[in-house]
């Protein structure tokens, strides 16, 4: 039986403050099913529900056998929808434009912060992009310009606002030319070593805007060629 919702949440706040007070870091495990049921006078299934629930904000991740573990998410305000919401090209353009209207600013404030090893993280982003794809969010060089603003709510709109880019069906068909992806981050990144925020902010606005036109384009193409193409699995870093 399903325990009551207001129970499970009730829960489910009480789990997440369990892992404050202990002050569990991402990679600690929280105590058994067996022990917070106790602790909480729930049962077994209803602590279950309540750790499922916060598997699905990333907050904690269930291995079987294993325990539970805290994750990185536990720490984030701004969290993109876990459940599947469709995003057509519309969408999918609205999402660029969100980037067209943020990611400037976050360029120009990279700029100004410029730590060492956020610089670093960047080259390294950068030269990521020409190896084998790496999965949104790690070592996105987007999401690690966000990282280097400074501003953990402009990164954590960025990794939400990646992640739900990174599921639509645009995404998984839509190339943006990897070479050209790369020269164009190294640019940006070459501003921003100089401290140049606002020639930083001008590149990282042309670079969104070229790959929405892109996406235009070859939305077009693709419906000019009608339902009979073949998904690209290629790169989506962008
Ligand atoms: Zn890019």
């Amino acid at each position: 039986m399903t325990a009551p919702i207001g129970l499970v949440e009730r829960l489910t706040r009480e789990i997440v403050g369990t892992i404050r007070t202990q002050n569990l870091q991402p990679g600690q495990t929280l105590p058994s099913a067996k022990a917070l049921a106790e602790r909480f006078e729930v049962t077994v299934p209803t602590v279950r529900e309540a750790l499922r629930r916060l598997e699905a904000t990333g907050s904690v991740e269930l291995k079987h056998g294993s325990g539970t573990y805290v994750r990185e998410a536990i720490n984030r305000r701004i969290l993109d929808n876990p459940h599947y919401v469709p995003v057509d090209l519309a969408a999918a353009i609205e999402l660029l434009d969100a980037r067209i209207a943020i990611e400037p600013g976050i360029a120009e404030l990279a700029a100004s912060v410029q730590g060492d090893s956020a610089v670093e993280t960047m080259e390294t982003a950068v030269d990521n992009a020409l190896q084998l794809h790496t999965e949104v969010p790690a070592g996105h060089f987007h999401v690690e310009l966000a990282k280097a603003s400074g501003n953990r709510a402009l990164h954590e709109m960025l990794v939400s606002l990646l992640a739900i880019h990174s599921r639509t069906q645009q995404a998984a068909r839509f190339t943006y030319d990897r070479l050209r992806d790369h020269d164009e981050h190294a640019d940006i990144l070459d501003a921003i070593k100089r401290g140049d925020g606002l020639e930083a902010s001008h590149r990282t606005r042309k670079h969104l805007e070229s790959i929405k036109a892109a996406v235009l384009a070859d939305w077009s193409e693709q419906s000019a060629a009608d339902s009979s193409e073949s998904t690209t699995t290629e790169g989506t870093e962008q």
